[in-house]
């Protein structure tokens, strides 16, 4: 695998394959645009949003307030596809994993990760990955395709309706909670998605346009309603796709692979960043709390004998070492991969629980605010790295 240039974009899948266009490939803008073209006002593109992406409608015959001729002519240049779920399989703690086969064959996965009063979807921004992280099943996939719009779209709504299909449209009882939080759960019924994050497959700057129309689709009050500051990208750290997140309107938040802040550890971790110097991306940060005022967060996965020792803490500290509202760390386990296809093994474990608490412990004293992160359905390979797309 070369290196890779963010200038370079994925190849989208255009669903055509000799037949009608699906009309779910497009996004809010390019129903607008649908819309005009056919002689209508663009707000029939909001409408047509409404239909697929809110309602998921399976047929231009139930958009009732559309005009019938509009919908005659939808119905005869394009068609309504959804993907379909292979596989759902649910955690101890409850979390579910998802792998969905796509209009074109790929297969994906996604994440819901249930809580008392909290359903956050960890969603796919593309087949695979093209960077590569040795740590990371996806990354050893390499990239097939990026997801369009509404693909990502498609994931949320498959999980919404898991979760009121499921649950007789009441999640919470199926939540771990204490006994004493069951009478709060209860009345809070049924669970809606509450958080989305672009965690699961793909590095999601390597794929900007249709990432963000999804995440504005995501928040639109007449679709999921989802508060910019509950949307969470995260990403390698992409430089010029990071400036450019730094002044989008939105305020979503933005989340950066670090996992480790000593430039030769973090480019064996991550071998298509190399070409990156971490110096232009703490660079890039601070113009993104300069711009924001924004804390990102920064994801650190513990990992034993490489980034886990005092010269790799001290790294950290001077990289966090930045104008307010600074960082936020996030300490990871490392979590087990699955078996590869290709046979290879994983060589790297965990750091122990000891250096987790002496790294929290020194960022504490340094007033950069850390935290450990629990791992949420690695017994069904659902956990941070562990996506790998499959099926058996
Ligand atoms: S950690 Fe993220 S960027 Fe790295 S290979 Fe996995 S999905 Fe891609």
């Amino acid at each position: 695998m070369g290196c890779v240039n963010e200038k370079q974009k994925p190849k989208t899948y255009n669903y055509s394959m000799g037949k009608k266009l699906n009309i779910r490939s497009l996004d809010h803008a390019g129903l607008r645009e649908i819309a005009t073209r056919y002689g209508q006002k663009p707000f029939r593109g909001d409408q047509l949003v409404h239909w697929l992406y809110g309602r998921g409608a399976r047929d231009f015959a139930e958009m009732v307030n559309l005009p019938g001729d509009f919908r005659a002519k939808l119905d005869r240049d394009f068609e309504v596809a959804y993907p379909t779920l292979v596989k759902r399989q649910v955690a101890a703690d409850k979390t579910r994993k998802y792998l969905v086969q796509l209009a074109d064959g790929t297969l994906v996965e996604t994440v819901a990760i249930p809580e008392r009063r909290r359903l956050t979807v960890c969603l796919s921004t593309q087949v695979g990955c093209a960077m590569g992280c040795v740590f990371c099943a996806t990354g050893q996939m390499g990239l097939m395709r990026s997801l369009a719009a509404g693909e990502m779209l498609d994931q949320l709504m498959m999980v919404r309706q898991d979760f009121a299909d499921a649950t007789g449209g009441d999640a919470v009882d199926r939540l771990p909670v204490a006994p004493a939080a069951v009478a709060v759960a209860a009345s809070t019924s049924p669970l809606r998605i509450s958080n989305v994050v672009a965690m699961g497959q793909g590095e999601p700057f390597a794929n900007y346009d249709a990432t963000l129309a999804a995440l504005r689709m995501i928040n639109d009050p007449a679709l999921y309603g989802i508060g910019a500051r509950h949307i969470t990208v995260s990403t390698c750290g992409l430089l010029r796709p990071l400036e450019r997140f730094a002044t989008e309107p939105e305020q979503f938040t933005l989340a950066i692979s670090l996992h480790s802040a000593v430039q030769a550890t973090r480019d064996a971790l991550m071998p298509e960043l190399s070409h990156q110097p971490l110096a232009q991306l703490r660079e890039a940060l601070i113009y993104y709390l300069q711009n924001t005022s924004r804390r990102p967060s920064l994801e650190y996965v513990l990992i034993a004998g490489v980034n886990d020792n005092a010269a790799e803490l001290a790294a950290l500290l001077d990289f966090c070492a930045v104008p307010a509202p600074g960082f936020h760390v996030n300490l990871i386990r490392l979590n087990p991969l699955p078996a590869l296809a290709s046979g290879a093994s994983q060589p790297l474990t965990s750091a122990a629980p000891a250096a987790m608490r002496t790294f929290q412990k020194a960022l504490a004293q340094a007033n950069v605010s850390a935290s450990v992160r629990t791992p949420r359905g690695a017994d069904i390979l659902g956990a941070c790295g562990q996506l790998a797309s499959q099926g058996a």
